[in-house]
């Protein structure tokens, strides 16, 4: 039989035909996981404590205590980092004032998100890939502006794990850019990610994706008390917030409506970040937050960007958004003794696999089509060479559709290919592939092509 796959290697995603699984890491992203520190990590929880409160409505010109005081240390990390990049890294405080809004703020506030801006070296490759987590906390009251609220889990974790991923990443260059960013006003409503959202929108930025970390450290609920420090969940949404009904006839169409492009960063977080992270499941959650909570991945969706939730497996609500207290002998609070350091550790290094080998990959192909001209059992695809990066090749990649991750990839040098397998029964999408092996965002076929 003549072939219909010519210079095409298969591979079954994951597994090889023994059964064996394969893990295929770059040595360079690979050394940078190593570097992370769960030490690093506590060292720094234990100094965001340090400064009593870091509710949004708390001090902020106070040396010691309060938000200020938490924003002024981060933003010196940051600069330590800038210093040692060679140029690469730019550190600031991105401040503005906030008035108060009848909700969850009551007068006005000197708000700031602390940035540190990677900036990619390729000056084709406008990508930007954002990693944010919330440096602000909070108690019972969210108006309580002076009692403690050590926030160590919520989101001390997360704004750790932004530090040490700017630490680490820093001394390397990528070609698209990376933004590190702890941000202010999250359990306010989601303020700082909003305003960060919006200054995205009008200054047209190219983010890909955002990985919002938040409560990542803890590895036991208040009901179970089983340890689970081998699970973390990526919640993304299904039907896109933004624009809903100007693609919902497509997405009925084609039965997209499992693609979306947060929906494809999960799946790539969790094929990346399991590649890279013994030990640790990437459990895809398919809804955009829990009940009764939100996130900063949120403004972002709603205005038309792809973003996720990275958090832990299992959540203990003694621990969360309460005040310091004892009661009937249980313990609450968000305080770092409650937390799993060697977690925090893996679980940070889910994200510096996902970016680094995002902002390693060329850009994804353009003008991606099917040939949808005729009636046929196989599948035919063009697209062209992404418009920054250099490409060793594509991978066509394959599932059933109703199967949640895909199970084949096909590489190929060329730029079209023809599948012996039905565009009925499956979804295709097709990714750049660097020399050293980072893929792009899988893109899906714009169906329609006619030869
Ligand atoms: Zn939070």
């Amino acid at each position: 039989m003549k072939s219909i796959l010519p210079g095409l290697l298969l591979v079954l995603l994951g597994y090889s035909t023994s059964g064996q699984t394969i893990v295929n890491r770059d040595p360079a992203i690979e050394n940078m996981v190593r570097q992370i520190s769960a030490d690093t990590l506590r060292a720094y929880v234990d100094k965001l404590v340090s400064f009593g409160t870091r509710s949004t409505l708390s001090a902020t010109t106070d040396p010691v205590r309060g938000i200020g005081a938490a924003r002024t240390w981060i933003l010196g990390k940051f600069q330590e980092y800038a210093k040692k990049s060679g140029g690469r890294l730019t550190a600031f405080l991105d401040s503005w004032t906030l008035q108060p809004d009848g909700k969850r703020v009551d007068k006005p506030i000197e708000m700031a998100n602390v940035m540190a801006v990677l900036k990619g070296t390729d000056p084709l490759d406008n990508r930007i890939y954002i990693v944010s987590g919330h440096l602000d906390s909070r108690v019972s009251n969210v108006m309580n502006r002076e009692s403690d609220a050590p926030g160590a889990n919520d989101d001390g974790s997360g704004t750790v794990a932004v530090m040490e991923l700017a630490r680490i990443m820093s001394e390397s260059s990528f070609p698209a850019t990376i933004i590190f960013v702890t941000v202010s006003g999250e359990e306010q409503g989601l303020l700082g990610a909003g305003y960060l959202a919006d200054k995205a929108v009008k200054e047209n930025w190219n983010i890909e994706a955002l990985l919002n970390n938040d409560i990542m450290g803890s590895n036991h609920s208040n009901e179970t008390n089983i340890i689970d420090n081998t699970r973390l969940r990526v919640f993304s949404e299904g039907l896109p917030a933004f624009e809903t009904d100007k693609k919902v006839n497509a997405i009925r169409q084609f039965g997209f409506e499992n693609d979306g492009k947060s929906r494809q960063i999960a799946r790539y977080v969790k094929e990346v970040g399991e590649r890279y992270v013994d030990h640790l499941e990437i459990v895809l959650i398919y809804r955009n937050d829990r009940f009764l909570r939100g996130g900063d991945h949120t403004p972002f969706i709603n205005k038309g960007f792809g973003a996720v939730r990275l958090s832990e497996m299992n959540e203990n609500f003694l621990h969360q958004h309460q005040d310091l207290r004892v009661e009937n002998g249980v313990e609450y609070g968000d305080l770092a003794k409650f937390m799993d350091f060697e977690y925090l550790r893996k679980n940070t290094a889910v994200n510096l696999a996902s970016l680094a080998n995002l902002a390693k990959s060329p850009q994804s192909p353009q003008d991606l089509s099917m040939d949808v001209s005729g009636l046929g059992n196989s599948t035919s695809m063009r697209w062209k060479a992404p418009a920054a990066g250099k490409v060793k090749g594509y991978y066509v990649l394959m599932r059933e559709t109703a199967m949640p991750y895909w199970q084949k990839k096909f590489f190929t040098t060329d730029t079209k290919i023809t599948l012996p397998y039905s565009k009925d029964n499956y979804f295709f999408a097709v990714q750049s592939v660097s020399e050293e092996g980072n893929e792009s965002l899988p893109v899906l076929p714009k169906v329609g092509f006619r030869n």
